[in-house]
């Protein structure tokens, strides 16, 4: 039997579109992966979705998501896709020997964000650790927290803490930001922030919630302790797309080229969430995508009978 829509990948983006497709008649079978559900499922609170005014947990809300899509008799596979055929149609894609056709696919596997991999920052994630200033920096109003990184995201975040911190260190392991001029300047000439050059965190401090880190100077290896309450990881984030390389056209940073709409290189299979988008990384713009893939897939199929 072929599927009329596949979807890899259960985050906002993905099962939002399994639920515009299931309302479409389209019976679509998600392939949610080993860890379901997506970056939500590392954090805690989540206050900007729309719809939960006293704010929601991460996983909480995406059980809620996952059971509109079951409502409307989504199937799932609760197993990663190991390999995928998208030279021809139906596509392929194979769930370790099992193989599934599929008339259309949807691409939802998101990113990752990177983290320092020390001591602490597993224990403290969504207490104080955080990859995402936009969803915690409300929290930490009138606190010193800290920033890595010395990218365009660093300097970004560092600016939209300022507005909620009353001090915001940025530790870069360099003597100089990889960051564009501008936002570089506009970071150095803020008068809350402060940079650590040259210095890498080694561990983050804290039992319940993070209280310091443990920062060693690359050039002198002098360690010290700094007292903070928040750490905020802005060293990247990385696309999960390794099964789709030589198949799909990707950026040069890996992430799902789009055109127009949410169509991608080969016709037929469309992508939506954060693997595809690098600038605004919400759960909220995420699940409109979805909805939108699974439009321009049910437009699509419309069009080829
Ligand atoms: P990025 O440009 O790759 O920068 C990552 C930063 O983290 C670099 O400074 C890097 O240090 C540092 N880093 C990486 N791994 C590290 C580790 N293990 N320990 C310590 N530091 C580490 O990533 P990004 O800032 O997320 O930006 C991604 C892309 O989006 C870029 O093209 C950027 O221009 C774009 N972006 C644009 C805007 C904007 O224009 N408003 C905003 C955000 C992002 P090194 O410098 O030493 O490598």
């Amino acid at each position: 039997m072929t599927e009329r829509v596949v979807i890899i990948g259960s985050g906002p983006a993905g099962l939002t579109a399994a639920i515009y497709a299931a309302r479409a008649g389209l019976s679509p079978l998600m392939i949610e992966g080993s860890q379901a559900g997506g970056q939500l499922m590392l954090t805690t609170e989540v206050e900007n979705y729309p719809g939960f005014p006293d704010g929601v947990m991460g996983p909480e809300m995406m059980q809620l998501f996952r059971n509109q899509a079951e409502r409307f008799e989504t199937r799932f596979i609760t197993s990663d896709v190991t390999r995928v055929d998208l030279s021809e149609r139906p596509f392929g894609v194979w769930v370790g020997d099992q193989e599934i056709r599929a008339e259309t696919l949807i691409i939802s596997t998101g990113a990752t964000a990177r983290w320092l991999e020390v001591p602490g920052e597993e224990k403290l994630r969504g207490h104080g650790v955080s990859a995402c200033a936009t969803c915690d920096g409300f929290f930490f109003r009138d606190r010193e927290i800290v920033v890595v990184g010395g990218g365009d995201s660093a300097m970004e975040e560092a600016l939209f803490l300022t507005k909620f911190a009353s001090k915001v260190t940025i530790i870069h392991r360099r003597d100089e930001f990889r960051a564009s001029k501008i936002m570089a300047e506009r970071a150095l000439d803020h008068p809350k922030i402060e940079v650590m050059w040259d210095s890498v965190v080694e561990e983050i401090l804290g039992e319940d919630t993070v209280t310091g880190v443990r920062v060693r100077n690359v050039k002198t290896d002098a360690v010290e302790d700094l007292a903070t309450e928040g750490v905020f990881m802005a060293i990247g984030h990385d696309p999960t797309t390794a099964l789709f390389k030589g198949q799909l056209e990707l950026n040069d940073k890996g992430y799902v080229e789009t055109f127009g709409n949410t169509s991608t290189s080969v016709p037929g299979v469309f992508a939506a969430g954060d693997v595809v988008d690098f600038t605004y990384r919400q759960a909220i713009t995420a699940a409109g995508t979805g909805a939108q893939a699974a439009i321009d897939a049910e437009r699509w199929l419309d069009n080829q009978e």
